[in-house]
């Protein structure tokens, strides 16, 4: 059935699966995405959104390079958020909420529309390891496909195990079987496996709440959206979510079910996402508290269904029905689905290199949650990052590795393989320490450049991307060589109780004040008829704004990154024997054997290895 090599093989079509399979067959690899259920193709497992707080600068980061993700939750979303506004522009995090079911129509329909892509439904229940390479998969049924590289992202599914109460069954996520196979045979070729958890709240029927007792929480009122490409457009109308509160009842109620829940009891051993408790675990973490938010998000545009942020659990389901309808607007809820935890298997992954391939097995990737993260938007920029350099090695060129400082995608990929992880995974902005350089407004100057290159983004969108840097560049050397009179500037100052001038000087003096905004300066005659006779947009606007008023934060951290690419400079050579340097901490030794860094600068980044045995390194390579 299958008589052909394929490039790539994908496995798993989630959000990874999705960004690998795309990127590999729009590089020119022939790719076959094999999955479970082609009808459930990017699914949204937990919350029907995307973004948030540095997952944001994710989506826009894998937008630029030419993915899909972007385009999909502009294309799907309900709702559009920036959070963190009053906040510097490092900070600012764009969120939608999504349509579920059209979200996953749309990664289907987009990945149909994909030339050099194949799919398959079927369980993968093994690979095929030539000589330490890899030479294709073997599904449940006894097919043999054979591809040249292979990308893993099977995500919760691998021997998921569902856990609601004392009950316990196998599953991948709610309603789909788990995946078996897999983890024993990479297990028995050497490879190191662990377990985690996460959890989901239940789903209940918007036609059974009382919106009134909660209070609304509408989106932006000028919307703005993921994606640089002007094939999506702004939102024209939204859907509100709504804010409610536990309360000491609920409490009472939930604790009702402590010795029955798989958390407390001992059932689930693994460890869950930090970030992301589930309620009875908040209860018990924030004993003093005695109320939560929880957000309630509708699921689409047409359905009643109503996700509930903030009330993830595995209680027994009805110990969750009695306790929500203590909730304020809850009182007379309907349930579509319980909440509950899943266990599942994953591969520490300090067992990849930078391109996400695995050191053991030549050509065999692994991306998403099956490395220990959690999160769309972590899950997918790890599959765009597998399918390029799945077809990179296939075609023969250098890999493509992003760097700290160029991406947030870099700082997720250099943690994982770096410092791995004992606990779900997710990016947070204090993870990237150039954080004021990766920021969501300027994915696009960073790293458009680089999708084009590799083939991903489009002609269009890099000349899209040249045009606003030039726009914005120009705007600022307006303001640097524009001189304002203080009988101008004065009402503009005054209004902000910031210190008058005494004569005219160059607009750049007011506009860098703290206090003074791009709005203030738009007062100025001139400068609206700048904006006006350019046909400059609000993009264009903000990026100007951020290059004026947080320039000397921009110097500082490119002069750091340019000292750290110093070291990132320095290579070790390939299975580099560390024994023999004595003077290295018996920890540093180890820990270099084990996860065979490629620069003195990935060794700085690993735990046990101190300021000391990085000079005993420097000493050694001659520096
Ligand atoms: C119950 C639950 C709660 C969650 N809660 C949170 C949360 O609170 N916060 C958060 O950030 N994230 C949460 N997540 C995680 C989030 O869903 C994942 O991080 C994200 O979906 C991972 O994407 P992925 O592409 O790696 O895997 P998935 O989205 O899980 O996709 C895996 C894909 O692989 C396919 N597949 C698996 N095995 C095989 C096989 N052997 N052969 C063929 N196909 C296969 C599956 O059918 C599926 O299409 C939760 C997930 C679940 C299930």
């Amino acid at each position: 059935m299958f008589d052909k090599i394929y490039d790539v093989i994908v496995v798993g079509a989630g959000h990874a699966g999705g960004e690998a399979a795309a990127s590999a067959a729009n590089m020119g690899a022939s790719t076959l995405l094999i999955t479970m259920n082609l009808q459930n193709i990017g699914q949204m497992s937990c919350n029907p959104a995307m973004g948030g707080i540095a997952k944001g600068q994710i989506v826009r980061e894998i937008d630029a390079l030419g993915g899909y993700s972007g385009i999909i939750s502009d294309d799907t979303a309900i709702q559009f958020k920036m959070l963190n506004k009053s906040k510097g522009p490092a900070m600012w995090s764009p969120r939608v909420q999504s349509d579920r079911m059209r979200f996953s129509e749309a990664w289907r329909l987009k990945l149909e529309r994909t030339p050099n892509l194949d799919f398959y439904q079927e369980m993968v229940a093994g690979i095929v390891v030539e000589d330490s390479k890899i030479a294709g998969v073997k599904t449940s049924l006894g097919l043999t496909v054979r591809g040249k590289s292979v990308v893993l992202t099977n995500g919760t599914f691998l021997n998921g195990l569902i856990h609601i109460g004392d009950k316990q069954f196998g599953g991948g996520r709610a309603g789909e079987r788990a995946s078996t196979g897999i983890t024993k045979e990479l297990v028995d070729l050497g490879f190191e496996t662990g377990r985690m958890k996460t959890g989901t709240p239940p789903r209940v029927d918007g036609r059974s709440l009382d919106f009134s007792k909660m209070i609304v929480q509408p989106g932006d009122v000028n919307p703005e959206k993921f994606s640089y490409s002007s094939s999506t457009k702004p939102l024209t109308k939204q859907r509100d979510c709504h804010l409610t509160y536990t309360s000491p009842q609920v409490h009472d109620m939930l604790k009702e079910g402590f010795d029955r829940s798989p958390m407390f009891n001992g059932t689930i051993e693994s460890l869950g996402p930090r970030y992301c408790p589930s309620i009875e675990d908040k209860i018990n973490r924030f004993a003093d508290k005695d109320r939560h938010q929880l957000f309630v998000e509708p699921e689409g545009w047409d359905t009643v269904e109503y996700y509930i942020n903030g009330f993830s659990t595995s209680l027994p389901e009805d110990i969750q029905f009695k306790a929500l309808r203590e909730v304020a607007g809850f009182e007379n809820v309907k349930f579509f689905r319980p909440g509950y935890a899943i266990e599942y298997d994953y591969f520490p992954p300090t067992q990849l290199k930078h391109t996400l391939e695995t050191k053991l097995v030549a050509g065999l990737f692994f991306a998403g949650q099956i490395n220990g993260t959690t999160g769309y938007e972590e899950a997918a920029s790890q599959g765009l990052m597998a399918g390029i350099n799945a077809a990179l090695l296939v075609q023969e060129k250098d890999p493509f590795i992003l760097k700290r400082n160029e991406a947030y995608i870099g700082v997720l990929v250099d943690d994982l393989i770096t410092k791995g992880t004992e606990e779900p995974y997710r990016m947070f902005t204090s993870r990237a320490e150039y954080r004021t350089l990766l920021r969501q407004d300027n994915a696009d100057f960073r790293l458009t450049p680089k999708g084009f290159e590799l083939g991903l983004a489009s002609e269009d969108r890099l000349r899209e991307m040249e045009i606003k840097q030039k726009k914005s560049d120009a705007f600022v050397n307006f303001f640097t060589t524009t001189s304002v009179s203080h009988e101008v500037i004065n009402p503009i100052l005054e209004a902000k109780k910031s210190a008058l001038v005494s004569q005219s000087d160059k607009m750049i003096r007011s506009f860098s004040r703290p206090n003074i905004t791009m709005d203030d300066m738009r007062k100025i005659a001139a400068v609206e008829e700048y904006i006006n006779a350019n046909e400059l947009d609000t993009e264009v606007l903000q990026q100007a704004e951020i290059q004026v008023k947080y320039a000397g934060y921009i110097a500082k951290e490119k002069n750091n990154a340019d000292k750290l690419n110093r070291l990132e400079g320095i290579k070790i050579p390939d299975n580099f024997d560390y024994s023999k340097l004595k003077s290295l901490s018996f920890e540093a030794r180890e820990k270099l054997t084990k996860i065979k860094p490629v620069t003195v600068s990935q060794a700085s980044r690993i735990s046990g290895v101190s300021p000391n045995d990085i000079s005993v390194l420097l000493v050694y390579m001659g520096r």
